[in-house]
């Protein structure tokens, strides 16, 4: 029987009628550079399950010229074509039903080649001295529908055969080879190979001007780099890393590469860092192309770690696709997890997954936040799913991932994801599909043990007590605001009593625990090694405990007093490992900030870290010290001076040892590390520092190739001319500026928009704020210029936010770049006044892509509120401080 529908049905939906599936679509775009507009047709053929007078398709932004289906028994042409853009949809109506069984739609459309970053865009590059316009896409999450009308939704995987009509000069790339071409005048017509089954949001086309080196598999994939002119170069070394990530998988997966062809190509501007589109991953030039002379080591991590992320994703997320944007964690958690392990396997020296705890700690930092979401999280309309790119979906994915595979073993986990991604191969999952392969090979019930880690927000902190060998274990959820909330969780609890060598493990399964330790405790026996004598000294009371050794679980562990003395004494005597080193500093971060401890603890406990040169606790250690220094401004105004003196002391060890200038042959975290400490003593206006920076900045303006400041010391620079950038001076910024536009080295570029809003001056810092408003910074580069706003500039940062809101929002549209205004310049204030003018400003101009980041941003402020409040109850502060900062 045919059901009646009204077209008001179909608003205000979260998903697509299902009365008709895509099978297929043939797709042929023409861009014209000069217009900036594009023309289409697109025929899909669909098979209709349900008696239907409607199809009901998305479409955005897009003008329909004609429209028709044809199935056996004719062409119909619908009596009403309407166009939704609150619901993105389109809706076509016909006079007669149109029967079940299969048809095929076909839609002329035009459309604009925007200036937004996605959907079908246009960028400019430059072609000896002109600038030209090319053309790229970016479809994920819900952008497809701007360059054609489609069945957006990722369940919703239809094989695609697409056509581009461009210019002569200019080469043509999409998923899939090419397999003809048709010149005609001065236009020539591209035909590409038939994709295999696959979702929307992975079609891509690029349009432009590049050279290209390739490189083919063991297994015969060939592999290709898409660089700008004259740059093909800088693509070696991310072409490299394709190949071998490609290799890696194909093994590890046991599945082999579904596509003839992988394609890396570097856009212009481009609003993400890469995007993993079936067989043409699209970049940010700065995430691909690398320099040997003056890119940082840094860079080369970072293009290893992107370009292992993306090849991931040919498997996870593009073979075997999420069933709905809830599961998006599917992709990036596991994208994000697997990209470490293959950086491991190419650069074992690098030690990467000690790195990998400064991505768990994003996790858990958001994780802490009231207004967080779980990691599979309820997705209500479309544009909202842009919000969850964020540190739940790829970091608190990614940890829980390695949580998981610690608790059941590299070999096990191994075997299920191959079994997962076989059985699922084209078609799509959900995160219990996952868990059920995985107990189903382990034999563990994982479904049980992963649902609230998965579906609920949070995760636990667990107290911990001894009491004669029993120690007594307590989970609640940790909150950064302090508000008591339930929670649990099955918590794979791992620890160690006074050594490595005696260790434990168990599941806490209910809200306490209770275990005994005894025999750790009195394990010092018969065969005692020479590193158990050293800790013999150690008496009962003295014994030291480190639960989640390794720190593999995203839990925090909040000890007692005597434990966490103990604790730090065995951090003094160093006797424990840098994870775990890590994980007690950013813990006591956590709790201090809850007000759960206090900050006089917290800066004894940071005093541990004195002698510290491994990279990842040192860079956590100048988060820490950014923080107390944030909060300390409003809570302890006249300590301040003396907080900076002690944090530029405490740095001043590994300064010291490193120096200014590259060693050759040195360890890969010492240049990064380096790098990161003499940037911060410049932030804290150590003096010293900030003059022989800006003595190197010299250097440097007279001879771009000096060896006196290589590319990781270069933001210390930055930031020394800066910070000493105030007042009506301008000229050391001025001379930054004219460097920064005559540089074209991409990532000195981006290096400089991140220093250039550290001023100590509010007018220096808005003098950089208004450039994002002008055309003297790309779009995909202001987050840079966000992410550096010193702490002195952050009041006028929020005024000028609201300032030019609008402004912004036509500028960035409701995209990836505006929420960055929100989450980077929202929490940069203290007060809950400001909280509450901020929260009374954005009522009135609320939308679906920013809320969460706001909400986000607000409750960060006012748990600073909070905690400056309780530092200004502890009167003993200033002479602690004090005494700290005298010591050397
Ligand atoms: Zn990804």
């Amino acid at each position: 029987m045919e059901k009646k529908h009204n077209i008001d049905e179909f608003k205000g939906q979260t998903r697509l009628p299902n009365f008709a599936i895509p099978k297929k679509y043939e797709l042929h775009l023409t861009p014209n550079f000069s217009s900036c507009k594009f023309s289409g047709t697109v025929k899909i053929n669909l098979s209709i399950n349900e008696k239907t007078k409607f199809l009901v398709l998305n479409s955005l932004e897009l003008a329909i010229q004609t429209t028709s289906f044809t199935n056996s028994y004719g062409k119909y042409t619908p009596c009403d074509v309407v166009q939704d853009d609150e619901d993105d949809i389109l809706v076509l109506v016909f006079d007669e039903s149109l029967c079940v069984g299969e048809g095929f739609l076909v839609i002329e459309f035009s459309g604009v080649l925007n200036e937004h970053l996605r959907g079908f865009y246009r960028c400019t590059y430059v072609d000896g001295e002109v600038k030209k316009n090319m053309a790229a896409t970016q479809f994920e999450a819900v952008d497809a529908r701007r360059c054609f009308p489609c069945y957006d939704e990722p369940a919703l995987k239809a094989t695609f055969k697409v056509t581009l009509s461009v210019p002569l000069e200019l080469t043509a790339l999409s998923n899939m080879r090419v397999e003809n071409e048709k010149l005609d005048g001065e236009l020539k017509t591209v035909y590409f190979e038939e994709s295999p089954l696959m979702s929307t949001y992975l079609v891509a086309v690029v349009v432009g001007l590049f050279d290209h080196i390739e490189d083919t598999t063991t297994t015969g994939v060939v592999v290709g780099v898409y660089c700008p002119v004259g740059k093909s170069d800088q693509g070696k070394l991310a072409l490299d890393i394709a190949v071998k990530s490609l290799e890696i998988y194909t093994k590890y997966f046991s599945v082999p590469y579904p596509l003839p062809k992988l394609d890396l190509v570097a856009v212009p501007e481009f609003s993400a860092g890469a995007m993993e589109n079936y067989g043409l991953i699209v970049y940010r030039e700065s995430d691909l192309l690398y320099h040997d002379l003056h890119s940082p080591p840094s860079k080369k991590q970072r293009i290893t770690i992107v370009a292992a992320h993306e090849v991931a994703h040919q498997w996870f997320g593009n073979l075997v696709t999420m069933e709905w944007w809830t599961h998006l964690w599917l992709n990036e958690g596991f994208a994000t997890w697997i990209s470490f392990m293959v950086t491991n396997i190419l650069y074992p020296e690098w030690n990467i997954w000690s790195q990998f705890l400064l991505e768990t700690s994003n996790g858990l930092q958001m994780d802490a936040l009231e207004k967080s979401h779980p990691i599979e999280v309820e997705i209500h309309h479309a544009r909202s799913v842009i919000e969850i790119f964020d540190a739940i979906s790829y970091e608190k994915g990614s940890a829980v991932i390695r949580m998981l595979q610690g608790y059941l073993g590299e070999v096990t986990f191994q075997k299920s994801l191959s079994t997962y991604i076989t059985r699922y191969q084209a078609k799509n999952a959900r995160t219990e599909d996952l868990w059920n392969v995985l107990s189903e090979v382990s034999g563990e019930p994982v479904n049980l043990m992963m649902n609230a880690w998965t579906k609920s927000t949070g995760y636990p902190v667990i107290h911990v007590q001894l009491t004669d060998n029993i120690l007594e274990f307590k989970q609640s959820r940790f909150l950064l605001s302090g508000v008591q909330v339930d929670g649990q969780w099955i918590v794979p609890i791992t620890l160690c009593v006074g050594s490595y060598e005696r260790q434990k493990k168990f599941l806490l399964e209910s809200r306490d625990g209770r275990v005994d330790i005894s025999e750790l405790v009195h394990y010092i026996g018969d065969d005692v090694n020479s590193n158990e004598k050293k800790h013999e000294e150690d008496s009962k009371e003295n014994l030291w405990i480190k639960v989640n050794v390794d720190q593999s679980g995203f839990y925090r562990v909040n000890y007692e007093d005597k434990l966490a003395i103990r604790l730090r004494k065995a951090l003094q005597n160093n006797y424990l490992l840098p994870t775990d080193k890590f994980g007690i500093l950013d813990d006591g971060n956590a709790l201090c900030q809850a007000c759960e401890q206090s900050l006089s603890s917290l800066l004894m406990l940071v005093d541990a870290y004195r002698k510290e040169l491994d990279y990842v606790i040192v860079s956590r250690l100048i988060e820490v010290c950014y923080d107390v220094l944030n909060i300390a401004i409003d809570a302890i105004p006249g300590s301040v001076n003396e907080l900076k003196q002690y944090f530029i002391n405490l740095l001043m060890y590994s300064a010291e040892r490193l120096g200014w200038d590259s060693i050759s042959g040195e360890d890969h975290s010492n240049s990064l590390l380096r790098g990161e400490v003499i940037k911060a003593l410049a932030t804290f206006d150590h003096d010293k520092t900030q003059q022989e920076a800006l003595r190197r900045f010299q250097i440097l303006l007279n001879d771009r190739n000096t060896s006196l400041l290589s590319a990781n010391t270069r933001k210390a620079a930055y930031v020394a001319v800066m910070r000493s950038t105030a007042g009506e001076s301008r000229t050391a910024f001025k001379s930054l500026w004219s460097f920064y536009k005559s540089n074209d080295v991409l990532q000195e570029r981006d290096d400089i928009l991140r220093c250039i809003a550290s001023s100590t001056d509010p007018n220096v810092v808005l003098e950089a704020l208004n450039l994002l408003l002008s055309d003297e910074i790309p779009d995909q580069d202001i987050i840079y210029v966000l992410g550096g706003i010193s702490l002195e500039g952050s009041g006028i940062a929020v005024r000028w936010l609201k300032d030019n809101w609008e402004r912004i929002l036509v500028k960035y549209g409701a995209g990836l770049l505006l929420t960055n205004f929100i989450s980077q310049i929202v929490p940069l204030v203290n007060s809950n006044e400001e909280a509450d003018e901020i929260e009374a400003f954005f009522g009135s101009r609320m939308n679906p892509s920013i809320s969460l980041n706001l909400n986000l941003s607000i409750e960060k402020i006012r748990i600073k509120a909070r905690w400056i409040e309780s530092v200004k109850q502890d009167h003993s502060l200033p002479d602690l401080i004090k005494q700290l900062s005298l010591r050397k």
